[in-house]
């Protein structure tokens, strides 16, 4: 856990909290987020700008310590992007050894290979209304096992279109669980639904859970 330096490794965190997890399998499940600050990506709907800068540098034993005082036993890494701090991998396996089940959010721009396996990667694929598409590291999708899953977000019709020809091309049903969500604001849920109805695709719809129940309140 410490470095040579005999320090526990520090990360810059934005916030910390309990809420109901919003997304992925996990959906309604009681959940300590651990939000770190950072992001190299700057996609154009997205609701965490407020994470790319400031927060606190914590290190890895503060940021457990603070999770044990929640209570819970689900926690979910998030961002801004966690693996762009290094230590991010640090935390996640000091986390792990602490008895949590843990989940990561990323946005599959960076390697996801060095997470512990005990880490369920819920991994972007960006679609191209994102603005950032050019930025998915597709051998990334090697890597990923039964208990990850792919998160699609989609702007619109062309995102949807362009979402069933990777899940096409890269049989990525078949990789781990597919989840596929609107933009808030910007494609109806319900055609989403209808779409993933007509063509039967091997997918999980879902909607930000945390956004029906708070909007987008900081913290929630
Ligand atoms: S990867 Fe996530 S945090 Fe970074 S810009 Fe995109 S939506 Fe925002």
């Amino acid at each position: 856990m410490n470095a040579p330096d005999g320090r526990s490794p520090r990360l810059r965190l934005s916030e910390i909290f309990a809420s109901i997890q919003g997304e992925s399998t996990r959906v309604g499940l009681p959940t300590v987020f651990v939000r770190l600050t950072g992001c190299p990506l700057r996609c154009v709907w997205c609701d965490t700008e407020y994470a790319f800068q400031g927060g606190e540098t914590r290190s890895i034993d503060d940021i457990v310590n603070a999770v044990a005082t929640f209570g819970l036993r689900h926690v979910c890494v998030t961002g801004g992007e966690p693996l762009a701090q290094k230590d991010c991998p640090a935390l996640l396996r000091a986390l792990c050894d602490a008895g949590h089940a843990v989940s990561l959010e990323t946005s599959g721009a960076l390697d996801i290979g060095a997470v512990d396996a005990r880490v369920s990667r819920i991994m972007d694929l960006k679609a191209p209304g994102s603005g950032e598409a050019a930025r998915n590291r597709w051998e990334n999708l090697a890597l990923l096992r039964r208990g990850d899953e792919i998160k699609i977000v989609l702007a619109g019709e062309d995102d949807y279109r362009w979402a069933c020809e990777q899940i096409a091309a890269h049989d990525l049903a078949a990789r781990c669980e597919v989840l596929l969500s609107p933009v808030a604001g910007q494609l109806d849920p319900a055609s989403l639904a209808e779409w993933i109805v007509r063509d039967r695709l091997p997918v999980r719809f879902q909607l930000q859970l945390h956004k029906v129940l708070w909007a987008d309140a900081r913290g929630k």
